[in-house]
């Protein structure tokens, strides 16, 4: 069976190129790998690899919005809705390749909520993940999540996709060409490593010597953050250069392994 990508990021990580990089990547393999690629992103002027379901073909998120009278959000989300009715058949298309390809690849609209945080994403993702070992790749924009606290902000909001989803997770930290990602797994194993980032920016302590309120709220945080990655996987990729893709796939398969030891059987639970 193949595996799922579910390729999520903030918009201008890089999640176009990463997936133009893996597409890529597969095509070089001997033998050639082609992935089947699903985009999900109704407001894309063009995808810069070949899809095989695109979204487009389906709704006209111009025609949507004129029709509902909204705005450009409003019909993304609405463009994405209606394609999720018809999301069974996507799904039969899929399921008829699924002798053939070792990859499926989603790519999912730019601006990240609009999958994250609807009920359509969340029936797409529920969906593919009770029919294929399913695993999210995280798009992170190293160079812009070098400070601390943009750092953590970034790991807040990974967390809270991995415990809506409970799928594999890989953090993928993009543009290691303009900035390596050491920093990010030194901050992620070693918590007063971070600590001590975090005081430098910031200060430690008020006049009176007490610890200031965003610095107990940043422990505090970072507590958290401590659990959650115990629970992924983590690697540098520059899409630019296609350093680190080998590690990616790597990471992929031992997220195959780990969807069918833990989500599957939590699936099996919850039925
Ligand atoms: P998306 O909005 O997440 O789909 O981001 P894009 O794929 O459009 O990339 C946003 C910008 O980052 C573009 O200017 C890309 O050329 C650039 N970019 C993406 N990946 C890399 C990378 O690995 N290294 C460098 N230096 N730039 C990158």
């Amino acid at each position: 069976k193949p595996v799922v990508i579910i390729t999520i990021g903030m918009a201008g990580a890089g999640k176009s190129t990463f997936v133009q990089r893996i597409n890529a990547h597969l095509h070089a393999q001997t033998p050639p790998a082609p992935p089947y690629i699903l985009n999900l992103d109704p407001a894309v002027a063009s995808t810069p690899f070949e899809t095989n379901i695109d979204i487009r073909d389906t709704v006209d998120y111009h025609e949507v919005m004129k029709q509902y009278n909204l705005g450009p959000n409003g019909g993304i989300l609405t463009a994405l809705n209606l394609f999720t009715t018809k999301f069974d058949q996507v799904l039969e298309l899929v399921e008829k390749r699924a002798e053939t390809v070792d990859y499926v690849i989603l790519d999912t609209p730019g601006q990240i909520e609009i999958f994250t945080w609807s009920a359509s994403g969340a029936i797409i993702t529920d969906a593919v993940a009770s029919s294929f070992p399913t695993v999210i790749a995280y798009i992170i924009d190293t160079p812009r999540s070098s400070s601390p606290a943009t750092f953590m902000s970034n790991m807040l909001y990974a967390c809270s996709i991995l415990y809506k989803t409970k799928l594999p997770f890989i953090l993928v930290f993009n543009k290691t060409d303009v900035q390596k990602h050491d920093f990010a797994l030194e901050w992620m194993h070693d918590f007063e490593a971070f600590q001590m980032a975090l005081a430098g920016h910031q200060g430690t302590t008020d006049d009176e010597g007490e610890p200031t309120y965003m610095n107990s709220l940043m422990n505090s945080m970072s507590l958290v953050l401590d659990e959650f990655y115990k629970h992924l996987k983590a690697v540098g990729v520059s899409s630019m250069t296609g350093d680190g893709v080998d590690e990616f796939f790597k990471a992929v398969e031992a997220s195959r392994e780990e969807y069918e030891k833990e989500y599957l059987p939590e699936l099996a639970r919850a039925r």
